[in-house]
C-alpha cells in the first residue's frame, strides 16, 4: 500500500503531472490550472493542510466551509472506524441501520421545532432537490395542484443541479442552463450596503421582505413555497440579512400558505453563531436542508427535514402512488451518519457554540481594522462567516477589471504566508474551522490584511 505522500518532491512532480493529464477540477478555468502548479494536500492535522513537500497551511475556508472539529480528529476518526468494522454500506431502500437511525432522531430532536422528519442524501444540492420535490408533490396530493411554482432570492445559491440552480440566483452560474430551468420569481436581495430598492435600514421596513406579500396576494394560489438560505447568502459573497427579515418572510408565508424551505447548507451546525441560522430569526420552516459541515466536514452526507403535515400528505395506499419517488444510492451511509453522530456529539462535549462568542468577537475586532484599508467596500461578517469585498474605486462602485483576477491574487499572497482561503470573484471569504484557536484566528486575518495591502496597493 502506498504510504501518504510527504517530503518526496519526485512524487509530488508525477502527482501534478497527472493532474494535469487526468483530472478537471471543479469551477476551475482549466487552461489556466498548468501555469500554477496545484498544492497537493497529503495530510492534514487539526485546522492545518500539510502538502506533499511537508508545507503546512492554515485552512482558512475549513475546507470549502465543512470542517468544524478540525481535520482527521481522533474521536470522528474512532466513529468511523468502529463503523467500518460493523457495517461498511447497506441501502435505506427497503432496510434500515442503526447509525441513519439514531442520526434522525438527533437531528429532529435539535432543529426547530415542527421538523419530524429525516430524508438523507449525499450534497447540499441534492437535500435541496429534494425539499424542492418535496413541496412540489406535497401540494399535488394536497388538492391543491395548481400550486407549483417556486419564490427565492436574487443572489441566492443552492447548488449546481438544475433544480438547484433554476432556483440560484447568481447570474454567472445561471446564464448558460438558461433553456433547462424553470420559471422562478426572485425577491430583491436584502443587501443593504447596495440597496435594490435605494431605501435605508430600519426605515426600510425591510421593503425588500414586504415585496413577497403584493406578490402571494397577486400569485399565491400558485406559488408551492419560498426558498431562502436564512440569515447569510454565502456564495454571493456572505451577504447578510438584516435583523427580522427572516422572520418577515416567514410570517407572510405562513398567511398565504405558501412552504418555507430553509436552506442551512452552509449555515447549519454552529457556523453563526448559534447552531441553526433560523434559531436567529425564531423560524421554523417546514423543510430544512443541510450538509456541509453534518459531518463534522469528514464525509459526504446531506438531510432534507420535513414536517409532519408534509409528510402525512405522502400517505397512502400503495396503489394510490403518494410515495416519495425519489432515492439515492448511497442514501444514509452508515460512516457517514456515524461521523456526524460522532461530530454532534463533540458538539455538545466541547459546547462548541457556546465556546464560538470570543473567536466571533477575536474576528470582529480584526476585520474593522481590515475595513479600513482603501479598496476594501465592505466587510460582512456572521458568526464564523466573513466576506471582504474588494473594488478598484468603492466610492464609485467600480469593481476591479475581472481579466486582473483580483480575488485570486490576493489568496495566492496569502498562500505565500502559510493561509489557504479561496475567495468568490472580488469577495475574500473567511470561514476557519470552529475549533480555530486564538493565535490561528490572528494569522488568518493578519495574512489576509498583508495581502490584501500587497495586491490592492493601499495601505489604511
Ligand atoms: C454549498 C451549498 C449548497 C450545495 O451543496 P453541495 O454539497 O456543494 O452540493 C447548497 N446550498 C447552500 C446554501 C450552499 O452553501
Amino acid at each position: 500500500m502506498p504510504s501518504p505522500t510527504i517530503n518526496n518532491g519526485e512524487n509530488t512532480a508525477r502527482l501534478r503531472e497527472m493532474d494535469q493529464i487526468h483530472l478537471w477540477h471543479p469551477f476551475t478555468q482549466m487552461r489556466l490550472w498548468p501555469g500554477e502548479p496545484p498544492l497537493v494536500i497529503a495530510r492534514a492535522e487539526g485546522n492545518w493542510l500539510i502538502d506533499s513537500d511537508g508545507q503546512r497551511y492554515f485552512d482558512g475556508v475549513s475546507s470549502l466551509w465543512v470542517t468544524v472539529h478540525g481535520h482527521c480528529h481522533p474521536e470522528i476518526n474512532a466513529a468511523i472506524a468502529a463503523q467500518l468494522k460493523a457495517l461498511d454500506h447497506s441501502t435505506l431502500l427497503g432496510l434500515s441501520h442503526g447509525p441513519a437511525i439514531e442520526l434522525a432522531a438527533r437531528l429532529t430532536a435539535m432543529t426547530p421545532a415542527g421538523l419530524s422528519r429525516v430524508f438523507y442524501s449525499d450534497s447540499g444540492s441534492t437535500a435541496v432537490e429534494i425539499a424542492l420535490k418535496m413541496a412540489f408533490q406535497f401540494w399535488q396530493q394536497s388538492g391543491r395542484p395548481e400550486k407549483r411554482s417556486f419564490i427565492s432570492l436574487e443572489g441566492a445559491y443552492h447548488g449546481d443541479t438544475l433544480g438547484a440552480v433554476s432556483v440560484g440566483g447568481i447570474e454567472l452560474f445561471h446564464q448558460v442552463y438558461g433553456p433547462l430551468l424553470f420559471q422562478v420569481r426572485k425577491l430583491p436581495q436584502p443587501h443593504c450596503r447596495r440597496c435594490r430598492l435605494g431605501l435605508i435600514y430600519p426605515s426600510c421596513d425591510l421593503a425588500c421582505a414586504q415585496a413577497l406579500e403584493p406578490m402571494l396576494t397577486t400569485h399565491g394560489q400558485e406559488i408551492c413555497a419560498l426558498i431562502v438560505e436564512p440569515k447569510v447568502q454565502g456564495a454571493d459573497g456572505m451577504i447578510v440579512q438584516p435583523k427580522g427579515y427572516l422572520k418577515r418572510l416567514e410570517q407572510i408565508c405562513r398567511r398565504h400558505d405558501v412552504l418555507l424551505i430553509c436552506d442551512e447548507v452552509a449555515t447549519g451546525f454552529g457556523r453563526t453563531g448559534a447552531m441553526f441560522a433560523c434559531e436567529l430569526e425564531d423560524v421554523s420552516p417546514d423543510f430544512l436542508c443541510l450538509g456541509k459541515g453534518i459531518t463534522g466536514g469528514v464525509l459526504p452526507l446531506s438531510a432534507t427535514l420535513a414536517t409532519e403535515r408534509v409528510y402525512q400528505a405522502f400517505l397512502g395506499e400503495f396503489h394510490e402512488f403518494k410515495t416519495f419517488f425519489h432515492g439515492h444510492t448511497y442514501t444514509g451511509n452508515p460512516l457517514a451518519c456515524a461521523a456526524a453522530l460522532a461530530s454532534l456529539d463533540l458538539m455538545e462535549k466541547n459546547r462548541v457554540v457556546a465556546s464560538l462568542a470570543p473567536r466571533i468577537a477575536q474576528l470582529k475586532a480584526s476585520l474593522a481594522e481590515i475595513a479600513r484599508l482603501p479598496h476594501v467596500a465592505e466587510v460582512r461578517q456572521q458568526g464564523m462567516m466573513v466576506g471582504i469585498e474588494l473594488l478598484e474605486d468603492v466610492a464609485a462602485e467600480r469593481p476591479y477589471p475581472p481579466e486582473l483576477r483580483l480575488g485570486h491574487q490576493v489568496i495566492m499572497a496569502c498562500r505565500k504566508r502559510g493561509v489557504i482561503i479561496r475567495p468568490l470573484g472580488d469577495t475574500i471569504v473567511l470561514m476557519p474551522p470552529l475549533a480555530s484557536k486564538e493565535e490561528e484566528i490572528a494569522l488568518l486575518l493578519k495574512a489576509t490584511a498583508e495581502a490584501i495591502a500587497d495586491i490592492t496597493g493601499g495601505r489604511p
